[in-house]
């Protein structure tokens, strides 16, 4: 089997983010985190594109770091702009990677064909995943 829930941002959204807000959005390689954090990178930029003052403002990485730890880098400054990314980080230590919804679970990951590192799961993806993984092995 393979990994289902790859890090990876959704292709189409990425072109209406920059569609949107052009350089502020970073190239589609630079955002790797799994599905269920697509919301929250997509409303993060929403937000960062509002700001009145962004000219010097770039995200240059949006990453999955380890369960529940969403890493932003940024180059350039826009008033408010921490508050936003401080609130996405946040978001995400309670947001299931897989699907969205609340998290529980870190889920510690070693089966092949999986990427190593934990993950961020609420319980259904958890159980579900678990599953997946001991099917695996056999
Ligand atoms: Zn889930």
């Amino acid at each position: 089997m393979s990994d289902r829930f790859q890090k990876g941002f959704n292709a189409h959204q990425h072109g209406l983010l920059r569609t949107l807000y052009g350089e502020l959005v970073p190239r589609l390689e630079y955002i790797r985190v799994r599905p269920g954090w697509h919301r929250l990178v997509d409303e993060m930029f929403a937000q960062l594109g509002r700001l009145p003052d962004r000219r010097g403002l770039r995200v240059a990485r949006v990453e999955t770091r380890n369960a529940g730890v969403l890493a932003i880098e940024t180059t350039g400054l826009a008033a408010g702009a921490e508050d936003m990314i401080a609130s996405t980080k946040e978001a995400a230590r309670t947001t299931c990677e897989h699907c969205g919804k609340p998290a529980r679970l870190v889920v510690k990951v070693s089966a092949p064909f999986i990427e190593l590192g934990d993950r961020l799961l609420c319980v259904d993806c958890a159980h579900m995943f678990h599953k997946e993984i001991a099917h695996d092995h056999g």
